[in-house]
């Protein structure tokens, strides 16, 4: 899951990939880059020590 770094939204999905590497576009605010913020979800690597 990816979020739109100006606006927080998930509304945001890739336009573009490859040698130029990745640009996404945010519906909400209309934002376009490469820098989005990654959202790990819930699964592997989310575990925490509870039970050391
Ligand atoms: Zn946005």
């Amino acid at each position: 899951m990816i979020r739109c770094p100006v606006c927080m939204s998930r509304d945001i999905y890739r336009v573009a990939g490859g040698y130029i590497g990745e640009i996404h576009r945010c519906k909400r605010c209309g934002y376009v880059g490469a820098f989005v913020i990654e959202e790990a979800g819930p699964g592997p690597g989310d575990q925490h020590d509870t039970d050391a």
